[in-house]
């Protein structure tokens, strides 16, 4: 089965259909994900698929979990030992994967033996506890099949950073994306890679320094095209993917600081040095003193080049605040003023 042709404008996600609210799951109910539906779908285009309805199987139907035979994975009935969908939905899985249309990003729901990404139960023949945890059949194949694509569950989507980190990931492959549609690319990837720079450094300034020094062969017009758009973005999805340290944070706000082209004001200097030193004693957290950092210098055009520096874009609109807790208590903001450049 093919999936659609997506909205060439919008931001297409795919998405385990139960987590929307489809009664696709073996006990013929759903698991809506307040987190999807309610702030997301303003947002993406969802893709939605079921591969256990895909791949034949009824609503309701007997469970079936994952079992390791002689090194592989087989999705083998709980209760009833004759069921065996392991042709099935590994068939469809891969066809999906094959022919899937250009997403963004993928949300999963956890622990199903189809779509669960990392905490599937994985049992021993014969054996009533799971001897592992690990992927299912269908988020298998899509991530074997599209290594770069950001993806995400259910439950990771209920921890901030990851979160975020997830949200950023989505919107910078989608301008990637719509960067390759255009014919003059190449011209304008110098624009993309320094808007996205700030982000780039932030997970890993060594290897981002590294594909700055290349940057010239991209725009090299006798290298075969499709090549050098591969190469460009594994590079950059590799580094986006990396996970993020607080020392991080620490090392770009600094470079933030040396490196702005704009003459700052020394009581705004003093205040960023100030929210940096905070931030490596632990009194802050990275998200509050990114906002400090965004708002201190939202009329600069470092700024406003900068998609990790810049408040005013549609990623950093996407807030989970209202369904979190967990947000760090900064003791300068909002209480402290913030002090801007140019008004
Ligand atoms: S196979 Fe995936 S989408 Fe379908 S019900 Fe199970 S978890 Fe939901």
């Amino acid at each position: 089965m093919k999936p659609p042709v997506p909205d060439s404008d919008s931001i297409v996600v795919g998405v385990s259909k139960c987590l929307l609210g489809e009664k696709t799951r073996y006990d013929g109910e759903a698991k809506p994900n307040v987190i999807v539906r309610e702030l997301l779908g303003d947002f993406f285009t969802w893709q939605t698929v079921c591969p256990e309805v895909a791949a034949g199987m009824s609503v309701p139907r007997p469970p079936i979990q994952l079992v390791e035979i002689d090194n592989r994975l087989r999705a083998l009935g709980v209760d009833d030992k004759n069921i065996d969908a392991t042709k099935s939905l590994s068939r469809f899985s891969e066809s999906y994967s094959n022919s899937m249309t250009q997403l963004s990003g993928f949300i999963f729901k956890s622990r199903s033996p189809s779509c669960g990404l990392s905490d599937t139960p994985i049992f021993r023949p014969e054996e009533t506890k799971p001897a592992r945890l690990g992927k299912g059949i269908f988020s298998n194949a899509i991530t074997a099949t599209h290594p770069l694509l950001p993806v995400i569950d259910e439950r990771e989507l209920e921890k901030p950073d990851l979160f975020r980190q997830f949200i950023r990931n989505v919107f910078c492959l989608n301008r990637w994306q719509h960067l390759c549609k255009q014919t003059s690319w190449q011209k304008q990837l110098a624009i993309f890679h320094s808007q996205h720079r700030h982000i780039l450094i932030l997970h890993n300034p060594a290897k981002t320094l590294e594909m700055e020094n290349k940057l010239g062969i991209y725009t090299d017009k006798t290298i075969n095209d499709k090549a050098l758009k591969e190469d460009y973005i594994e590079n950059f999805m590799t580094i986006l993917k990396s996970p993020l340290e607080k020392g991080n944070w620490v090392n770009l706000f600094q470079v933030i600081l040396s490196k702005i082209k704009e003459p700052l004001q020394p009581e705004v200097i003093s205040h960023l040095e100030n929210v940096t030193k905070n931030l490596i004693k632990g009194n802050i957290g990275v998200y509050a003193s990114l906002e400090i950092f965004q708002e201190a210098l939202a009329n600069t055009e470092t700024a406003k080049h900068s998609f990790l520096l810049n408040a005013d874009t549609r990623e950093t609109k996407i807030t989970p605040n209202q369904f979190f807790h967990t947000e760090c208590v900064c003791p300068f903001y909002p209480a402290y003023p913030l002090m801007r450049l140019c008004n």
